[in-house]
């Protein structure tokens, strides 16, 4: 199929990647997605289109605004790169009857990572208001579950996280899953049902568990009160369900 040739679809989940950064941005900076043209986020500066070239743009304006000078965020081409890489993989990966639910899925995750790791915050815009959408692909099978294993899928999620959450404070006093995280667990639980946000929640913790020991490590510090998002870890977790799912079955159902 010469959509999949990566020469042609490659700069476009690049330019996907883009727009789900402006998204991201204005979903917690000023709410209005979809109206207005670009601007710098430090001088408000317009942007000609050059500018706005996913990736090459950062590298040529050297990380730099071309009008103030001021550093472009190392996120705007980490998600655009990582957008283009899990969407290949998801094309290639994934039967076509299901491209278009998990095009939407994947999408929300990137939004929900990118938001995450600027500001710990994941919008609702991106996980409880699409529920809705998950029940609508589920009919329409643009998804692999039924209608009852969506709804399970979220609500067990849910509450899975929200009752780990709760103990969580009420051994330490201390706040550890944000709701965000409960939300997004939400969110998987309806795309990839009750199995699947279980083997999301093993990587999830595994690599953040990981990525917490080796930051702590590095730093030199020597606290346990470290902040480090859950959400990209939650996010990155239900994509590797959805693209290798039969792999990690045996080998998590084997442990
Ligand atoms: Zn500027």
């Amino acid at each position: 199929m010469i959509f999949l040739n990566p020469i042609i679809l490659i700069p476009l989940l690049l330019c996907w990647g883009s727009f789900l950064n402006v998204v991201a941005y204005r979903l917690i900076h000023d709410g209005s997605i979809f109206f207005g043209r670009s601007q710098c986020i430090h001088c408000h500066h317009q942007l000609a289109w050059y500018h706005l070239i996913p990736v090459l743009s950062y590298i040529f304006l050297q990380k730099k605004c071309a009008f103030c000078k001021k550093t472009i965020s190392w996120l705007y081409p980490f998600i655009e790169l990582f957008t283009a890489l899990c969407l290949y993989l998801m094309f290639t990966n994934v039967p076509a009857q299901f491209w278009f639910g998990y095009f939407i899925f994947f999408s929300a995750l990137m939004v929900t990572i990118r938001t995450d790791l600027e500001t710990f915050m994941i919008s609702r815009f991106a996980t409880l208001f699409l529920l809705p959408i998950a029940f609508i692909l589920s009919y329409l099978e643009y998804i692999p579950l039924n209608l009852e294993q969506v709804i399970l899928g979220c609500i067990t999620g849910y509450f899975f996280l929200l009752a780990i959450s709760s103990l969580y404070y009420w051994l330490t006093g201390r706040v550890g899953m944000g709701q965000g995280d409960i939300e997004l667990l939400s969110l998987i639980g309806a795309f990839c049902g009750i199995e699947g946000w279980w083997i999301t929640i093993v990587i999830a913790s595994s690599l953040g568990s990981l990525s917490g020991i080796i930051f702590l490590f590095c730093s030199g510090k020597k606290t346990t009160k470290i902040q480090i998002p859950f959400g990209p870890f939650l996010a990155f977790g239900a994509m590797s369900y959805v693209l290798w799912q039969t792999p990690l079955k045996s080998l998590l159902l084997a442990l």
